[in-house]
Parts: structure tokens; C-alpha cells; sequence
């Protein structure tokens, strides 16, 4: 067997989203062990995952002879059953992985996988589901939202904008953003200064508090 390395992930649960995680993971040129209990999700990523290996994860016993407790870190993908998922939570704080990040369907089951030991919680249904509301609503192309009401957005740049550079803009007029930086199509980001002139075709990114963020994408 090969020596786990630090930057080696196991992901847990290979459904819509585990799957998902643990091709990105790949993609990120992290070595990746995706454990499932089910032989056809098993056989069915086998090609495009390098390891992936049939096991009960709630079985503490199975995930020590795959080796888990020398991983840095695991994900547990696990949505529809919450037994399952704090089960294998449970296990992988048994065998003292350093950072374990669970996947949570509701407040209370993040209640009880922070409480089993988990040190990250994560809501993807919720979190996107938030984010594209954000998205059908306002003007925004893209949009990330930060604990204390912050956010970075990708729009577009507003009509009365066009043509003229940051220097002539007054925050006011910004909605009180800062532009961070702009790109046009098949050119490279560049950092925004005040020389920068807005362009009709130009994506721009964008922070501020979320109201600005907003305001500033419904300009148009
Ligand atoms: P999604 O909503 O992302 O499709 P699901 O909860 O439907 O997620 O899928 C979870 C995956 O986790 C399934 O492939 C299932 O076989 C797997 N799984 C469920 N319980 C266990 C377990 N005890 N050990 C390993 N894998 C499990």
C-alpha cells in the first residue's frame, strides 16, 4: 500500500454530492480514497476515481484496515441518513482524524455531528440554495457570501458606468463597493486601479457589505 501523504483525503459517500467533491478533490491534484458502502456507486466511479473501496463507514474496524486513521483529513458526504453519518463521524473521531468535515441535511443534524466531533459543517443544499436565489434575483453573475454580512460579487458593468474610469467614480455613485478588479473576455483578470476604465463588455468583481453588493448589480 502506498504511504498516506498530508494532503491525501478520504470522502465518504459517493452520491450527487460526494461524488462531485471527490472528483473536484482529483481534479485538485489531491490523492483521494472514496469509501461507499453500495457495490454499484463503488463500481460505477472505480474509473474515474483512483481508489474507491466498498465498506460500511460506520464500522470503525473497516475504516482502520483502509488505513483512514492515517488521513488528515475526511469528508462525510453522507446526506439521506442521518444515522449513517453520525455513525461514521463517530468512527472517524474514534480513530482521531484531525479534521473531519460532515455534511448536515438540517440545523439539528449539524447539531449532533458537531457534538459526535465533527469540526466542520457544511450545508450544500442550503448554501446553494441560497446562493442561486441570490442569483435569479439580482443582476449578479456570481456571488459569495461571508459570515459577517460580506460579500464578493461578480457583475457586470452598469450602464451609466461605461466608458469612464474608477478615478471619476464617487463611492456614493458605487453604491458604496469596491471594485477589486475587472476582466474582459479572453483577457486576464487585472487588479483594479483608479485609471481602470469600465468597459461595456467587462466582468467586473465587486465587494462590499450585501446590500451594496446588491444595489450595485441592479444598477444595470
Ligand atoms: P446525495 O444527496 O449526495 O446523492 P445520498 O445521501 O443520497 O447523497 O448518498 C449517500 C451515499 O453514501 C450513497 O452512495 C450511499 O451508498 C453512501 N452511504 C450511505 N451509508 C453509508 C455507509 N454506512 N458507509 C458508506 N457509504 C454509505
Amino acid at each position: 500500500a502506498r504511504k498516506t501523504d498530508e494532503n491525501d483525503i478520504v470522502v465518504i459517500g459517493l452520491g450527487r454530492f460526494g461524488s462531485h467533491l471527490a472528483g473536484s478533490l482529483a481534479r485538485l491534484d489531491h490523492e483521494v480514497l472514496a469509501i461507499d458502502r453500495s457495490p454499484e456507486r463503488v463500481q460505477r466511479w472505480s474509473a474515474e476515481l483512483d481508489r474507491v473501496v466498498q465498506a460500511d463507514a460506520t464500522e470503525e474496524g473497516a475504516l482502520r484496515q483502509l488505513g483512514v486513521a492515517e488521513f488528515q483529513r475526511a469528508v462525510v458526504a453522507i446526506g439521506a441518513s442521518v444515522e449513517a453519518s453520525v455513525l461514521t463521524v463517530l468512527a472517524l473521531t474514534e480513530l482521531g482524524v484531525p479534521q473531519i468535515w460532515a455534511r448536515a441535511t438540517s440545523e439539528k443534524h449539524a447539531k449532533i455531528l458537531a457534538s459526535v466531533g465533527a469540526h466542520h459543517v457544511i450545508f450544500p443544499e442550503a448554501e446553494t440554495g441560497e446562493r442561486v436565489a441570490h442569483l435569479i434575483i439580482s443582476k449578479m453573475l456570481d456571488f459569495i457570501e461571508f459570515d459577517d454580512q460580506f460579500a464578493i460579487a461578480k457583475v457586470r458593468v452598469p450602464g451609466t458606468m461605461v466608458g469612464r474610469s474608477l478615478r471619476d467614480m464617487p463611492p456614493a455613485e458605487r453604491c458604496g463597493v469596491m471594485v477589486v478588479g475587472a476582466k474582459l473576455p479572453g483577457e486576464p483578470f487585472r487588479y483594479a486601479t483608479p485609471d481602470t476604465v469600465l468597459r461595456p463588455d467587462s466582468v467586473l468583481i465587486v465587494e462590499g457589505s450585501i446590500t451594496q453588493v446588491q444595489r450595485f448589480a441592479s444598477l444595470g
